[in-house]
């Protein structure tokens, strides 16, 4: 398998959902890892499952994407418990179901903030603690969470999809800059499909809510019916992406969205 032995990473949005798969699979390939989230309780419990299985070493930091000053203490926080930072996993992210005629300004304010902003700060802060002159600078890898949505066109997800587009081209940029300018680091995103989550499901159901399917289960069956693979997505499709990514076997790997969604967005 993949090994990332002495590797040290930071993955945000690590509490729940897909970014505590990806913590996981990251510990088990061997690197330690800092979760960061909103959520206290859920993510310094993650935090300690790590440790109890794969060894002490790994921490947990309250954080919020959308903040500056969060991102500096976060990349501080993270140097400090492991001793590095390597891998950056951008992967908070919300998800707000609306028809366009619907949505209102304060909803398509919160997918900025987060989904773009966040982002884009994540790879400010990731690139200026790895490039050469940074905190931990020995380069590494970012990895941004795009989705499947940026690829295709779904009712109900137009701003949601819009800003998943904007991370694909942030990670495009990033990748350019850090080659020219010399910071050492790969940027990569990977396009999800869609995964049963709390994200997952619940927009199974608001886009049946909102008349779009008959029902949660007929909006799944779409996708599936899309899906060559013919099945949803796993949290752990999504981990095992961001563990390659990451690895010394994508060592000629920048720039790229990877799609890992069963071939939906073909
Ligand atoms: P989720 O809602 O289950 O988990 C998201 C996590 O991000 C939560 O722990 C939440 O607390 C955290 N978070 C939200 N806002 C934050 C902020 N401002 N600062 C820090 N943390 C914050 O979602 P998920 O399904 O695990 O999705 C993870 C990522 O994958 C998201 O970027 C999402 O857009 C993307 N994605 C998900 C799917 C899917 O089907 N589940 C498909 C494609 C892409």
């Amino acid at each position: 398998g993949l090994d990332l032995s002495g590797r040290k990473a930071l993955v945000t949005g690590g509490a729940q959902g897909l970014g505590e798969g990806m913590a996981k699979a990251l510990a088990a390939a061997g690197a330690k890892v800092v979760v960061a989230d909103l959520q206290k309780d859920a993510g310094a419990a993650v935090a300690d499952a790590l440790d109890s299985e794969y060894g002490a070493g790994n921490g947990f930091v309250a954080h919020d994407v959308t903040d500056e000053g969060s991102w500096e203490n976060a990349v501080v926080a993270a140097t400090d418990v492991l001793g590095g930072l390597d891998i950056l996993v951008n992967n908070a992210g919300i998800e707000i179901t609306s028809l366009l005629t619907e949505v209102t300004a304060d909803q398509i304010r919160k997918m900025l903030d987060v989904n773009i902003l966040g982002t884009a700060l994540g790879i400010k802060y990731g690139l200026r603690t790895m490039r050469p002159d940074g905190l931990a600078g020995q380069g590494g890898a970012i990895i941004n969470i795009s989705s499947v949505a940026a690829t295709i066109a779904f009712p109900g997800i137009a701003i949601y999809s819009a800003t998943k587009s904007a991370v694909d081209r942030l990670t495009r940029v990033a990748a350019m800059e850090s080659g020219k300018l010399g910071y050492g680091v790969r940027v990569n995103c990977i396009y999800p499909g869609l995964v049963p989550t709390a994200m997952g499901a619940g927009l199974a159901n608001d886009v049946a809510e909102l008349g779009l399917f008959g029902s949660p289960e007929e909006a799944v069956g779409a996708v599936i019916g899309l899906t060559p693979a013919g099945r949803l997505g796993e949290v752990t499709d999504m981990a095992d992406a961001v563990v390659f990514l990451a690895s010394n076997e994508a060592r000629f790997i920048t720039g790229i969205g990877l799609p890992v969604d069963g071939g939906m967005g073909m």
